[in-house]
């Protein structure tokens, strides 16, 4: 990242920098475009225009062609969204179905909705993390109005077989919810393929500014404001829109889009020298993900007896900038709920780091981050030894 040239940040899940060219798209944004979006004069108009020009620069990258696209500040709001528009969509709260490891952001809507009275069914995923096959089939009924699968876990990288989830739900009314903020720029995303109702996004996870994002929602879908007051996004997310995030995110998918299969190339690449180096020289080393489908970029790895924790910090200090699970959980010494999920034990979680590569990552860095590990670990497991 451009202010720490020194360090190592292979962090990429939890945020990325700025892309150079939604930098300049919007900083000169921020500079040209002054209006609010709202007003009819020709500052207003500007304003719109780029909103505009970003919600089709999305449905361009993503194929959401006739879809809705709801300017969010995030994902975690586009999908608190989802839940509060069906809540509102009938009177019987019905039923909701879950995989196990989605985003607290979704974990916690359903379980609001579950203390208003609907009911809630989490799907078992196997020791990878893939559902287990059947039991999205044997959860359906006939109040099921929602199934939520996120298309790739933020922690571990893996990524659902939305073929076999849509097999699933062939015939049946339920409404598809498809978490899709770390897929897009590492994995293909195409809103008309995945056949979802809704799919969310966050702009800083490829490359856009934080605290923007969106919703895509299929015609016809439930839709209802979370955020009221205004007529802004078509009277369903009140607010003056953040004309610069907005463009930020356009001009993000747009670039995410560029080249897919190249850059998945390379951050394959970048993600199995790392592993190779550290499998190589720790033989108890074991990847928490499945080689062929997890997000390129990422490498969820457990090194048993290690404090993933201690570790981390230890790697801080020397310049290397990873995570334990999710940022979301740093701070917090609750076990991850994906890895216990996918069947780890406690311990077993806490020693399991992730790390994710982007942009700005090199093979020099990844050489020198996985000595870093491996000194840092035997010298863990030396004082360990020593007692
Ligand atoms: N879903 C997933 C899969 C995520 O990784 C994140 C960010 N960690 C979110 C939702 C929430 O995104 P944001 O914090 O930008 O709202």
């Amino acid at each position: 990242m451009g202010r720490l040239p020194e360090r190592i940040y292979l962090d990429y899940n939890a945020t990325t920098p700025l892309a150079p060219e939604v930098l300049e798209a919007m900083t000169e944004t921020l500079a040209e475009a002054a209006g609010n979006p709202s007003s009819t004069h020709a500052e207003g108009a500007e304003a719109r225009r780029r909103v505009e020009l970003a919600r089709r620069r999305i449905a361009e990258a993503l194929h959401a062609g006739d879809a809705e696209i709801v300017f969010t500040a995030g994902a975690t709001e586009a999908n608190n969204m989802v839940y509060h528009a069906v809540a509102c969509a009938s009177a019987e709260p019905g039923h909701v179905v879950l995989s196990a490891i989605e985003h607290p952001s979704v974990i916690e809507p359903a379980a609001a909705f579950e203390r208003e009275g609907g009911r809630v069914t989490e799907l078992a995923v196997d020791e990878t993390g893939l559902l287990v096959p059947g039991a999205l089939e044997a959860a359906l009924g006939p109040d099921t109005r929602l199934v939520s699968v996120i298309l790739a876990n933020n922690e571990t990288g893996v990524v659902q077989d939305m073929a076999a989830v849509r097999a699933a739900l062939e015939g049946h009314a339920a409404l598809l919810h498809v978490d899709a903020t770390q897929a897009v720029g590492k994995w293909p995303v195409d809103f008309e393929a995945l056949g979802a109702d809704y799919v969310s996004l966050s702009a800083h996870k490829l490359g856009g500014p934080k605290g923007t994002g969106c919703l895509i929602v299929r015609a016809g879908a439930p839709l209802e404001a979370l955020v009221r007051g205004g007529p802004q996004e078509k009277r369903l997310r009140g607010g003056t829109e953040n004309v610069a995030g907005i463009v930020g995110l356009g001009v993000a998918c747009e670039v995410a889009h560029r080249d897919l299969p190249g850059r998945m190339k390379r951050y394959a690449e970048l993600r199995d020298r790392l592993w190779h180096r550290i499998e190589s020289a720790m033989a108890d080393a074991r990847c928490n993900a499945p080689a062929d489908r997890c997000l390129p970029n990422t490498l969820n790895v457990e090194l048993p007896g290690i404090e993933g924790d201690v570790l981390l910090q230890a790697l801080d200090v020397e310049g290397v900038a990873a995570s334990a699970g999710a940022a979301c959980h740093s701070g917090s010494v609750s076990p991850s709920h994906v890895l216990v999920a996918m069947g780890r034990s406690p311990e077993q979680a806490r020693a399991s780091l992730r790390f994710s590569v982007g942009e700005g990552t090199t093979p020099e860095q990844i050489d020198r981050a996985a000595d870093l590990v491996l000194e840092i670990v035997a010298r863990m497991r030396g004082e360990q030894a020593g007692g």
